[in-house]
């Protein structure tokens, strides 16, 4: 996020510039993983402006798994949305990646955490694709992983709890340093669970098929996104569980997040999928999914927020002279 950073952070109640936007080493979060986060993202639309895409579908997965943290949030709904859009606004950013973060701030070294206050942060960055522009179009080659994603018995997977995201990263690292674009991570039965950071769907017989929440899956607000336009398109979707083989023989298979979009997989474990390169399917599906993010299609859903264009300085007001 180095480079295309915003300009302004939002922490501890304020717009601060973004070197002086820091926590204390002491912040529990940084220790034990107590944070509630969000990926979300705002699009150039074709009629000029930038958009959020289901912002409010996002605060409240992040209200949720604050609330799976037990993290009181003194901020409502509505104000943490507001925030969102004043990112985009205040940073002059029109496509961007938007980070909101509700975290344990200081306290002891104790694990229990009620006593450490909750803070919350908004960053933004501007953010092309996750998996490569050319994933976007050619498709990624998957692996996978060794690491099994963990069920609700271990921990809360409907979640998006900072300390969680460790096996992803273990995931991650498997795959990337064996030459790999992505990893898919079974679940504690061994059926499909989803990507290290990204839902999965299967193309069969010109359906869609995709693992259900029991997989241990997130319930990512993407994979909804697709669920509905996949009907939109008469394309029929069921919720199955999915073993490992079904991947191998499946006739597309692509990856849906809000960092991945929609990403076509080539390959698994080097198996090539379908004709090993993007499907049919797959193509309508983004197609439909880039038409209306971008505000080249109608917003039936009414998914799209507009942000207010940025604001230009006020100039004070001249004295006319006669
Ligand atoms: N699974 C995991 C583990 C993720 O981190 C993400 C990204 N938030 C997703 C799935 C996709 O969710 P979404 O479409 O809401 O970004």
């Amino acid at each position: 996020m180095s480079d295309n950073r915003a300009k302004w952070v939002y922490i501890d109640g304020r717009w601060t510039p973004w070197a002086d936007a820091t926590v204390h080493v002491s912040t529990h979060a940084l220790h034990y993983g107590s944070s509630a986060f969000e990926g979300i993202r705002s699009y150039e639309q074709a009629s000029g402006g930038a958009a959020i895409f289901r912002l409010e579908a996002h605060i409240r997965r992040l209200f949720d798994t604050c609330k799976l943290l037990r993290m009181p949030m003194t901020w409502t709904p509505v104000e943490v949305e507001q925030l969102c859009v004043e990112a985009v606004s205040r940073n002059g950013f029109l496509s961007c990646y938007i980070r909101p973060l509700v975290l344990r701030g200081p306290g002891g070294f104790g694990l229990y955490p009620m006593s450490c206050p909750v803070e919350l942060v908004i960053m933004a960055a501007e953010w092309g694709r996750y998996l490569g522009a050319e994933g976007i179009e050619n498709g990624v080659d998957a692996m996978i992983s060794s690491w099994r994603r963990f069920n609700a018995s271990t921990a809360m997977p409907l979640g998006k709890i900072g300390g969680q995201y460790v096996t992803s990263q273990f995931a991650s690292i498997e795959a990337r340093d064996g030459g790999f674009g992505e990893a898919i991570l079974l679940d504690s039965v061994g059926n499909v669970s989803e990507g290290a950071g990204e839902n999965l769907f299967a193309v069969k017989d010109r359906e869609l098929i995709t693992p259900p929440l029991a997989a241990s899956i997130l319930g990512g607000i993407t994979r909804d996104s697709v669920i509905r336009l996949a009907r939109d398109l008469g394309v029929p979707v069921t919720f199955q569980p999915v073993s490992r083989d079904m991947l191998y023989v499946a006739d597309e298979l692509f990856m849906t997040g809000t960092a991945a979009e929609i990403t076509p997989v080539r390959s698994v474990d080097r198996i090539a999928v379908g004709t090993g390169r993007r499907g049919p399917i797959t193509e309508r599906v983004q197609r439909a999914f880039f038409a209306l993010v971008e505000g080249r299609s109608q917003d039936v859903h009414g998914w799209l927020r507009a942000v207010p264009a940025a604001q230009e300085a006020v100039a004070p007001p001249q004295e006319t002279t006669a």
